[in-house]
């Protein structure tokens, strides 16, 4: 199963929020929408870096002046992404191996959708009890 596999269920759009907003403001997004991460991104939809909830915790911890901040203080700007064609093992070794669990779908250069390890687990759930239900199938057949 891929990426685009993923995305077909799911939907490509992406919560994303620009440089120079208030560290307040991505808990507000964090909490409305229901997600651990959003994306920073220019008004051309390039991707300009990622910030989670564990960049929210750690800011936190400087004091509640922290909230005041803007986004681009706290944000990773070196952000790994993935591809439409990616796999689900790929995904998750890239998500292991980088210990983070969103990532970002970039297609020609644009912000294409965004991956959680939620949604790769999922994924893999549903295709390892597939394989088993035909591997039973098969089975009875025999
Ligand atoms: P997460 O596990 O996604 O909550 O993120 C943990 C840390 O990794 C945070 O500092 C994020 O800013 C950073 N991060 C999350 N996703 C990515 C990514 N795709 N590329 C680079 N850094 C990331």
């Amino acid at each position: 199963m891929t990426v685009a596999a993923i995305l077909s269920r799911k939907g490509r759009e992406v919560v994303t929020v620009a440089v120079d907003r208030s560290i307040a403001d991505v808990i507000h997004m964090l909490a409305e929408y229901r997600i651990g991460a959003v994306v920073v991104a220019d008004d051309g939809g390039r991707i300009l870096g990622i910030v989670s909830e564990r960049d929210v915790v750690r800011a936190l911890a400087r004091g509640p002046g922290a909230l005041d901040g803007v986004v681009a203080s706290i944000m990773t700007a070196k952000v790994v992404t993935c591809r439409d064609h990616d796999t689900i093992n790929e995904v998750m070794a890239r998500m292991t191996e980088g210990r983070f669990r969103h990532l970002p779908v970039v297609e020609d250069g644009r912000l294409a959708g965004i991956v959680s390890i939620g949604d790769v687990v999922k994924a893999r759930i549903e295709q390892v009890e597939r394989e088993a239900d035909e591997m039973r199938a098969y089975i009875a057949m025999a």
